[in-house]
């Protein structure tokens, strides 16, 4: 336990508690907790080159708190905590699900620090964050990663992601899965079908209590995007999967909205209103890099000809169909026009190069992707061809295999030129014990823009320099028992100016 009892005095901290802008009223408690209140672990999220997010919520383990909470932060140049960087309190409030937020600012570009938390005498573990790089940087490094299905897999792509000398870990989405408990899984889900506020806490709280996925968080500061799972399976927009249960479905998302900030390091900017969730946004690491994070499930319109594999479906190319809606199109089509970023990295959910199969002879594409928004696709790929001096790079998760794929502006003629890169990340957990190999898997035949499969879990460590991306494939052979290694199974590089992968080992 790297817990410590902590005596602090109030009179130490700075005369305004947060909570927004709102000071705090008199009375708010400063409790003396029995139990650890920090069992929902820390994290730092959305680096800025001056600021970062710092994370936590106020859960002990016995009974939740009552009323408001005040908690103090510290963040510092060094981890015992001698020379003290920033230092601030906010309120933790029943109505967030005393979930904290503390939005730091006035930190140095490109800097490892480390932060902590004190509430009610008890101080938290203590977490590494790295600041945004500034100006004309040589170098990021980063991590992305999806689909972490509690009851398919133990984390041990975290434990190896923890070794990693990188800056930050993108996450793509799929953080908790929403299902009832299943059968024959590596450890249950302790709850039905999750519906209510309550649920999507207790579901999260739950994937929280994972010693990897904690120790991750406290190593790395997370960019966070958002696929169907934290919510309902293939949801879009406001239709709700299938065959989910006959509830308010814009209630149930409100609810699983408000759980996801409450657990994310988002910002205030991403505080759900109505409903709704601003979550889509940019990320610059200087001149280098810049992120574009999207979110594909909020503005969706519903999926032509129902979920999964289809031949021959008219709505796919339907002009009014939309997977971002009209405003993330014109913010995103207005990131490409006037980027000066030399890589743009599109930290996307669903795969935005088609991958057909062929069943008895006819191809089917799966709505449920891009493949099911043609027009926009094809409005999206026009702003990618139009820059491709920005060196448009879309990272993907969500169908929990890895592969590469060449972005054109048509797949079906073989000698046009690639546009962009897309690499398809695997999943934490989600699938179970993936297969090593792929190399004569069919969609490669079917898909010849697509130039790897591999079906295993893991990772994809990017590393961004002015003259190259790469991004090695690191993957674990099983993930149903703890232990096993990592390894590199294919790296691809895309140069600067060149879009397209090419292999490198
Ligand atoms: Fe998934
Ligand atoms: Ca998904």
């Amino acid at each position: 336990m790297n817990r410590r009892k902590f005596l602090y005095t109030t009179g130490q901290t700075a005369g305004f508690l947060l909570l927004g802008c709102m000071p705090a009223r008199r009375g708010d408690t400063r409790p003396r907790f029995r139990e650890d209140p920090f069992t929902a672990g820390i994290a730092s999220g959305d680096p800025t080159a001056d600021g970062i997010v710092l994370w936590t919520r106020i859960a002990p383990a016995g009974a939740p708190p009552i009323g408001r909470i005040a908690v103090d932060w510290e963040i510092a140049h060094d981890e015992s905590f001698r020379r003290i960087a920033r230092r601030g309190s906010v309120l933790a409030v029943p109505e967030l699900g005393h979930s904290v937020h503390a939005e730091v600012n006035g930190l140095e570009p490109g800097r490892t620090y480390w932060y902590r938390f004190i509430a009610g005498g008890e101080a938290s573990p203590i977490g590494r964050t790295r600041t945004a790089t500034a100006g004309d940087v040589d170098a990021v490094r980063f991590a992305f990663v999806s689909c972490q299905h509690w009851e398919q897999g133990l984390y041990t792509v975290y434990e190896h992601i923890l070794h990693e000398d990188v800056d930050l870990v993108v996450h793509l989405g799929d953080y908790i899965y929403e299902n009832a408990p299943g059968a024959n899984v590596v450890r249950s889900h302790d709850s039905p079908e999750i519906i209510t506020l309550d649920d999507y806490r207790r579901r999260y709280a739950l994937y929280k209590t994972d010693p990897a996925l904690r120790a991750v968080h406290e190593a790395f500061p997370f960019v966070v995007s958002r696929d169907d799972h934290e919510v309902d399976n293939n949801y879009a927009g406001v239709h709700p999967a299938e065959n989910a249960p006959p509830v308010d479905f814009l209630a149930r998302r409100a609810a699983a909205y408000q759980a996801y900030y409450e657990f994310m390091p988002l910002r205030r900017t991403s505080l759900p209103q109505n409903g709704e969730q601003r979550i889509y946004r940019a990320l610059d690491f200087g001149s280098l890099l810049r992120f574009q994070v999207l979110d594909g499930r909020q503005y969706r319109t519903d999926q032509p000809c129902g979920d999964g594999y289809q031949s021959d479906c008219a709505g796919a190319a339907d002009p009014s169909a939309t997977m971002l809606g009209a405003a993330q199109e014109r913010w995103l089509i207005d990131e490409l026009a006037h980027t000066r970023a030399r890589w743009n990295v599109l930290a996307n959910q669903v795969p935005f190069a088609p991958s057909a199969r062929i069943r008895e002879g006819t191809r089917q594409f799966d709505v449920d992707k891009w493949t099911g928004y043609l027009s926009q696709r094809g409005r999206v790929t026009e702003a990618l061809a139009a820059r491709r001096d920005a060196n448009p790079v879309i990272i993907t998760g969500d169908v929990h295999v890895s592969w590469v794929a060449d972005v054109k502006r048509d797949y079906d003629d073989e000698s046009a030129p690639a546009v962009a890169t897309e690499f398809v990340g695997t999943s934490i957990t989600s699938g179970g014990d993936g297969r090593a190999g792929g190399a004569d898997n069919p969609l490669l035949r079917a898909n010849p823009h697509m130039r790897f499969f591999d079906a295993r879990r893991g990772y994809v460590r990017c590393a961004v320099s002015r003259d190259t991306f790469s991004a090695d494939y690191r993957l674990v052979d099983y993930v149903s028992r703890p232990g096993a290694p990592v390894q590199t199974a294919a790296r691809f590089i895309v140069e600067n100016g060149r879009p397209g992968a090419q292999r490198d080992g």
